[in-house]
Order: C-alpha cells, then structure tokens, then sequence
C-alpha cells in the first residue's frame, strides 16, 4: 500500500482563492486588510517564515509591514512594536513570529496583542474561546489541519485520534479542535510511556514535536490518516539518505540541506492510508489560515 498524498498546497490554493472573493467585498466596502509583523533578532528560518506569509499577502493584495528588532532587543521595545500595530487602524491582524530570543518575556509579549487583532490565536482570550468551543481566532497551524480533514473527506466524529506533541501553539489547540470536533483525543509528549503502542491506535495521527522522522511505521495503524506537522532542517548526508524518500535525494544533493518532517516518510508510506508530505503539507495551510484570519479580523473591524 503507499499511503494517499495529502496536498496541502492544493488545498492552501483552493482557501486563497476562496478569500480573493471576500476581499473584493471587503474592497467595495473600502478595507483593504493589513498584517502587522514583528520579526525580532536574524534567525534564517524565522525570517524564511516571515517572507512566505508577506509574499502570500501581496499575491492577494493584503498591506503587510514587518517591524524588524535586532537581536538583543529588550521585552519593553518588542511590547512597543506591538502596541504600535495596536493603535493602527490598517492594521487587523498583528503576528508575533516565534521563537523570540530567550531575554525576551514571550507570554508578556503574546499578551498584550489586541485580542481582535490575534490572527496567530494565542492571545489567552482566544485560547479561553477555543476551549468552551466558541472560538474567534485559532491558531493556524492547527485550524488548517482540520479545513485539510474536512476538504479531504475524512470522518473526524467517533475516530480515535492521537496528537504527538503538547506545544501551546499545535498540540494543545489541535487536540482541542479534534475533540470539538467529536473525536477520541489522546495526546502524547516526551513523558508518554511505550509511544508506539498509544500511537498505533490513531485512525487520525498528527506528529507535531519537532523529531525528524521519529514517527516510524511501527507507531501507526494501517490506513491511519498522519499529519506531519514537523519542520527539521536536515545537512548530515547519512541522514538525509535514511530520512527522505528517494525522489527528494537529488534535490538534497544539489542543495546541500533539506526540510523532514517528524515522520519518516520512507517507512511510514507503506503502512498509512493518508500522508502529508513536508514540504508542501501543514505549512503551506498554516499560511493560507494566517492569511484567513487576517481577512475575518478586517471584516470584522469594517
Ligand atoms: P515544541 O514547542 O518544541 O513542542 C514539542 C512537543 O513535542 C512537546 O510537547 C514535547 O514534549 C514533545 N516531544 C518532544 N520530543 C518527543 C518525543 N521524543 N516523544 C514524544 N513527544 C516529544 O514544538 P512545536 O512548536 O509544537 O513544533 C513542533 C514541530 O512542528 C517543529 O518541527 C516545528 O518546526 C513544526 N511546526 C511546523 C509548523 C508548520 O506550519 N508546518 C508550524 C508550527 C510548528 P514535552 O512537552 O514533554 O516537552
């Protein structure tokens, strides 16, 4: 069996193009949506995540700015960046991009974006909605692997589910919309005793815990639907020749590195009914839903 690819770009495509609609109403009205960003110190992939969400903000015409921080910024001049996009009426949707460095007091920091301008969804006003099932904004990555579920047909009501992976930003929001939505939800972190075994019984089995291909075919049930929410930079060639799926070997080659996923897609192919693949999965979803809360902030404020 090799497991059905689940395209997350296809399906990011098919949300934007949905939300080109909702901004010509938005236009007629005289909004034009705006992300505010905050891009602290000059870690490459965080910077790499900040130019794919503003490039996908000027191909559907969002105002974007970014507010850049050198490393060694303080709490108070991060909380300044925020509060500036606070004030901002162009402004709807405000993104803080994580990690920010260890001086920083990230709570503090994620605490003080206007809740009705918290498109990441990690403002505790918005974790509290989420949690009695009436949410406003959820975090992205999480949200876009359900629009995934729902747009690929699978049933989440009455499944077993199993978040790998306990992190305020996909663990914990994922868990929660899958028992919202009806499922038996497990969750498993680095305390979790025999993981295979909790794993194997997942219908529905998301690896969010930052592993390179950790996730094996002995830990998933066959048929079982995995999401591979991981994002790991690969540079070793002895790695990258037991992590990745042949097909991609020539692009490492050419490059020099490449992005894995939690879940060693090699193994896990062969055993699951549905993959995600990384990259080209959660994280392009992950950007479509930024984008999309983005657009329902403005609508909101308009
Ligand atoms: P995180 O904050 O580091 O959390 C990792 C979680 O995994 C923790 O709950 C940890 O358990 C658990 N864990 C670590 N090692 C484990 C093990 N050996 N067995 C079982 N559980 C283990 O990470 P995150 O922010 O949630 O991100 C997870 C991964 O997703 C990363 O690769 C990240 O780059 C990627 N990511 C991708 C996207 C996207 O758009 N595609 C978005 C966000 C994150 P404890 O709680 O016990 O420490």
């Amino acid at each position: 069996m090799t497991a059905r690819r689940l395209d997350g770009a296809e399906i990011a495509r098919q949300i934007k193009e949905e939300l080109r609609a909702r901004l010509g109403e938005l236009e007629g009205r005289g909004t034009r949506p705006g992300l505010g960003v905050v891009l602290v110190g000059d870690d490459p992939a965080s910077a790499a995540y900040v130019r794919s969400k503003t490039r996908t903000c000027e191909e559907l015409g969002l105002f974007h700015e970014t507010r850049r921080l050198g490393a060694g910024a303080t709490t108070a001049e991060v909380l300044d960046a925020v509060e500036h996009y606070n004030r901002r009426v162009e402004i709807h949707g405000i993104l803080v991009q994580l990690p920010l460095p260890r001086q920083v007091d990230t709570q503090r920091v994620l605490d003080a974006v206007r809740p009705d301008k918290d498109v990441d969804g990690l403002h505790p006003e918005n974790v509290g909605r989420l949690v009695q099932k009436r949410p406003r904004f959820v975090a992205c990555t999480p949200a876009g692997i359900m629009e995934m579920l729902r747009r690929s047909g699978f049933e989440v009501a009455g499944r077993r589910a199993v978040v790998l992976g306990r992190s305020d930003i996909v663990g914990k929001p994922m868990a929660l919309l899958l028992m919202h939505a009806d499922a038996t939800v497990t969750v498993c972190h680095s305390r979790t005793k025999d993981l295979a075994g909790v794993t194997r019984e997942a219908d529905i089995l998301v690896a969010a815990i930052g592993k390179a291909g950790l996730v094996r075919a002995e830990h998933v049930r066959p048929g079982a639907v995995v999401v591979d929410v991981g994002m790991n930079r690969v540079t070793d060639p002895a790695v990258a020749r037991e992590l990745l799926l042949p097909s991609r070997l020539p692009e490492f080659e050419k490059k020099g590195h490449a992005l894995v996923g939690d879940v060693h897609a090699p193994s896990v192919q062969a055993v699951a009914g549905a993959l995600t693949p990384v990259p080209g999965g959660v994280g392009p979803l992950t950007i479509a839903m930024l984008v999309s809360n983005t657009v329902r902030a403005a609508a909101g404020a308009a």
